[in-house]
């Protein structure tokens, strides 16, 4: 009998246990407690007393077994998991699973890395004694069922090392840190599967190892911390946001999967990878109470073997069956979550061969207990939710923690019972992946040795190497045939007879020696196809909400050469594993005067900032010397010895020729400019992608607040460029001049105190959140311009500078029906002799997420706007036909001057009427200067979805527009983004480079 120490208890009790008897009738090991194994009862009080409503927990976790031996993490908390008031940093938590490592042979703690910040981020094992004494052995069979070509494919034998292997179920923790509560529920749930001894935890403790990291942001969550204990200190105030959490994104840590920059991501990645985990489990807050987004929505990723989809409704819908036999309201595993982008981190299981789920859970942001009233699609009852959330409620973090245990806790039950399957399943993927090119294709992508840019190649090739990607490199040339292009459909009503023509022939192409192949027949060959193919998200598509990026094709996105290769004979060229990557550089030929050829590589800006005292000119013009050809924008360098320059440049993998005489070429210095980054105090994370790339090409730069920038006079003599990344949100004037309101509410100090001691980091502090940049700000940057810098912005920040007035001819326009919702989209180089645009071709792929729609006009103040006529392809109402045209009765025919033609791009010529005292029209030589726009409407789409893309179609996506002395660079793309636009970078490090030259090969209208 089960021991009761208060009637509030007892009747918690008999409403749990009322329906266990009927429901677990079916001869499935009943959820509950032993009675046999003595209760731990203050704690289990606590529990109760916590707990805000009865039905707000399970028979799994309404009791605490209690043991002689074993903290339970009150030892650490204080109190118990879930109290009210108690957030643990994460130093606390891994202090807490390093004494249930010391008490138990049940769990073992293992260091699996440092974040940006220093901060360890850890890994606890929980399973029986004798699991964790044979993991070395058990890794080996589970190696093998990895990488089913270790056993030749066997299935036999495959069904040999499922039948003794112990599966790894991995679950990760507050990745995103305002969501707070799975760090205390993940330190009780250790707790549990170590010490209870009812046959339902016990099965899982001796059929699986549970892996956990309890923080996988860490440096996010000690900031945290840091604010709710401000919170607690300062009850009857406002508090801050969490305006930082990891050093360089927010939310964004969790769309990181692509790419792998972060390090939570690849310390996960690598811990799942070399554990051979079957599972990987994220747990989030966001959504009333338990939404398990394992099923989702769809478009379900093109990628993932169909095994994964079933899995995912068969864990999905047995959490939502089990959870409901416990009476537990609004749990449900359908919604709103499409399953598309690969950016997730729990997406690294979904291509790996394993399986990757989500909990969102409904957090307090903190450790409140709150009063919370939900809207009404929220406690709405729907087919795929019988049993909604209530719509209003005192919600506690230990109702919360509640739901996370319990899930969890019948997740790793139903995943033990059928651990043969999920292992053999485990195993059939791997299989299935390393049959790739025969049983559905492509054979191999392939990455040719003479790419222009081998130094981005090598870049793709990291990347890939981060998701644990086998890499081949080919001995000598070879040649595969590509498989012929469908005939297009003549369209409808077209004369048929007439596009009819032979079928396209099959071609073939040939790769020089060195070239990459990415083998599919390896176990982690999805990965590298769901990279590096493309993607096409239906305008048509019954999901109108993607919840991610729709496109994200490496090859593009890093401007490098990829190619598919259906031909399987690829995968008999003489190759070897290419483990160390790097691009060729250093000097060559002889001479004392050093050409870089310019292909629009980044580690040229890195090569600049390194080489201070190199004198180093860019050519205006391409040029031909020592049997080369040398690119616009190429680097002439002078004053550096060979030695240092041959050093340099082999480390950043820059090829460098020695001439022995200078060309006779125009050229103008090359600058490391002094560099400004501006961000808000709104936002920090689109901006920090971009600190992030600067960073990794140790381009320096001065970090400063909008707040900062209202404060410093004199902008001009300190800096050359200012970079104003986007700010996310679509923030505009009101909201960056103005900041929040300070009229009312209290200072939101974002400082280093003793209350709060991990807040600043290696970021930025203010005494209050609140102010923007003010009109001084605005003020100081105009005079910047005015002074000769250069401003540089994208997306959001352009759309600011435009409606502040910061530049003349460019206006914006709404768009009615475009939806480009992150997505790889063509652009075009219009004017290639602008420094802008050096070492790029005409084509060029970027990154666009509804970016803004730029018009041009040569006249002050006036929108771009098209005339009647051929531009518009109309005619007025009239007589005649659309090319015979209308005529005036009672008069003889007067012929119309021509009216002139501009491209989409271009500013409208100016007419002669508007040169009638024509003072709003900008001078030719204060024009703005489009550099690249982007493609015609039926080239427009790359990846992803484009929707009424003619409405932005052949518009300028880069603009440099000419201000006072200096130069608004405006960018409707992003070209800095997640780690994954290598290929637009360079547009951004051109800028910089070249910020004193902006006008170079500049070529203005005669009127
Ligand atoms: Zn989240």
């Amino acid at each position: 009998m089960i021991r009761l120490v208060c009637s509030k208890l007892l009747l918690f009790v008999l409403v749990g246990s009322a329906l266990a008897p009927h429901a677990w009738a079916d001869g499935e090991t009943p959820p509950g407690r032993d009675p046999k194994q003595p209760v731990d009862e203050p704690y289990t009080e606590k529990i109760h007393k916590y707990t805000t409503e009865p039905v707000f927990t399970s028979p799994l976790v309404d009791y605490l077994p209690a043991s002689n031996n074993v903290p339970t993490p009150q030892a650490v908390l204080g109190d118990i998991a879930g109290a009210p008031g108690i957030l643990p940093y994460a130093e606390d938590v891994y202090r807490y699973m390093r004494l249930l490592e010391k008490a138990t042979p049940r769990v073992k703690v293992y260091s699996i890395g440092k974040t940006e910040e220093g901060r360890e981020m850890i890994a606890v094992a929980v399973s029986s004694e004798e699991n964790l004494k044979n993991l070395e052995e058990n890794r080996a069979r589970l190696s093998k069922l990895a990488d089913p070509r270790t056993i030749k494919l066997d299935d036999a034998e495959a069904d040999k090392l499922v039948a003794e292997a112990v599966p790894i179920y991995y679950i990760t923790g507050t990745i995103h840190s305002p969501e707070t509560g799975a760090p205390t529920a993940l330190m009780e749930l250790a707790y549990r599967l170590a010490v209870d001894e009812s046959p339902y935890i016990k099965e899982i403790r001796d059929g699986t190892i549970t892996l956990i990291t309890p923080v996988v942001e860490v440096d996010g969550r000690d900031r945290m911390v840091d604010v709710y204990k401000w919170h607690l200190a300062h009850p009857k105030q406002f508090y801050p946001w969490l305006v930082y959490w990891g050093k360089y994104v927010a939310h964004d840590n969790n769309r990181d999967a692509m790419g792998v920059t972060l390090k939570l991501t690849e310390n996960v990645l690598n811990t799942y990878v070399n554990w051979k985990a079957q599972v990987l489990h994220d747990l989030h807050e966001s959504v009333p109470y338990l939404y398990d987004n394992t099923i989702g929505d769809e478009p379900y990723n093109a990628w993932i073997d169909p095994i994964l989809a079933d899995e995912w409704q068969v864990i999905g819908w047995n959490n939502v069956s089990a959870m409901t036999k416990f009476g537990m309201p609004g749990v449900f595993a359908h919604g709103d979550f499409d399953t598309w982008s690969p950016g997730y981190l729990m997406f690294i299981a979904a291509l790996h061969n394993g399986i990757s789920r989500l909990y969102e859970t409904f957090g307090n942001g903190g450790a409140d207990t709150e009063e919370r009233t939900l809207e009404p699609e929220e406690y709405a009852r729907t087919w795929y939710r019988q049993n909604p959330p209530l719509p209003k409620v005192l919600w506690s973090q230990r109702d919360n923690n509640n739901y996370e245990e319990t899930g969890l806790l019948t997740s790793l039950h139903f995943f033990t019972e059928n651990k043969q399957r999920f292992l053999k399943n485990f195993y059939l993927k791997a299989k299935r992946s390393t049959l790739k090119p025969s049983e559905e294709g492509p054979a191999a992508y392939v990455l040719p040795g003479d790419d222009p840019r081998p130094g981005l190649q090598a870049e793709v090739l990291h990347a890939l190497q981060r998701q644990a990607v086998e890499i081949s490199r080919s001995r000598s040339a070879f040649t595969v045939t590509l498989p012929a292009k469908k005939a297009k459909e003549p369209a409808k009503g077209k004369d048929k007879k007439q596009e009819k023509s032979e079928p396209p022939a099959r071609t073939t192409r040939e790769f020089p020696a060195g070239s990459y192949i990415i083998r599919m027949d390896q176990p982690y060959s999805r990965i590298a196809d769901a990279l590096l193919d493309h993607q096409y998200w239906s305008p048509d598509d019954p999901q109108k909400t993607p919840y991610d990026d729709t496109g994200w094709t490496f090859g593009e996105l890093f401007h490098v050469q990829v190619t598919r290769v259906t031909d399987r004979k690829v995968l008999e060229v003489a190759m070897d594993r290419a483990t160390q990557i790097h691009a060729p550089g250093g000097v060559k030929g002889e001479g004392t005067l050093f050409a870089i050829n310019n292909n629009a590589e980044p580690a040229l800006a890195t090569l600049r900032y390194k080489l201070k005292d190199a004198a180093i000119e860019a050519a205006e013009e391409s040029f031909e010397s020592a049997g080369k050809k040398f690119n616009r924008g190429s680097f002439l360098v002078r004053n550096l010895s060979r030695a240092d320059l041959d050093r340099a440049a082999a480390e950043l993998g820059v090829q460098v020729t020695a001439l022995s005489a200078p060309p006779a070429v125009k050229t103008h210095p090359v600058r490391a400019a002094r560099i400004a980054f501006v961000h808000t105090w709104l936002s920090t994370q689109a901006e920090g992608w971009w600190r992030m790339a600067l960073d990794k090409l140790a381009i320096p730069y001065d970090y400063k607040s909008t707040q900062a920038i209202a404060k410093t006079t004199d902008l001009r003599s300190k800096y050359d460029i200012i970079l104003f990344p986007p700010v996310g949100y679509n923030a505009g004037v009101n909201a960056v001049v103005n900041g929040i309101p300070t009229a009312w509410g209290n200072p939101l100090p974002w400082k280093n105190t003793p209350e709060t001691p991990n807040l600043v980091g290696k970021n930025d502090a203010t005494d209050d959140l609140r102010p923007g940049l003010g009109w001084e700000g605005v003020a100081h940057l105009q005079e910047f311009v005015a002074r000769g810098g250069v401003l540089l912005t994208a997306t959001d920040t352009s759309s600011l500078a435009l409606s502040l007035g910061f530049a003349d001819g460019i206006s914006t326009q709404n768009a009615s029906k475009m939806k480009i919702v992150g997505s790889v989209v063509g652009t075009r180089l219009v004017d290639e002799a602008s420094p802008i645009a050096y070492g790029y071709d005409e084509k060029v792929a970027a990154y666009c997420d509804n970016g803004p729609i730029f018009s041009l006009s040569s006249i002050a103040g006036q929108r771009g706007r098209r005339r009647l006529g051929a531009q518009m392809h109309a005619r007025p109402t009239g007589r005649g036909s659309l090319d015979d045209p209308d005529f005036a009765v009672g008069r003889q025919e007067v012929a119309a001057p021509e009216e002139p033609r501009s491209e989409v791009w271009e500013s409208p010529p100016v007419l002669a009427e508007q040169q009638r005292n024509g003072f709003r029209v900008i001078p030719p030589s204060l024009r703005p200067r489009v550099i690249f726009r982007y493609a015609d409407a039926k080239d427009l789409l790359v990846s992803g979805l484009v929707e009424g893309g003619d409405e932005i179609a052949e518009h300028p996506a880069v603009v440099d527009a000419p201000s006072g002395r200096g130069h608004v660079v405006l960018f409707s793309i992003n070209p800095v983004y997640r780690g994954e636009t290598w290929g637009t970078y360079a547009m951004v490090l051109n800028t910089i480079l070249n910020f004193d030259n902006l006008n170079a090969g500049r070529k203005d209208a005669v009127q």
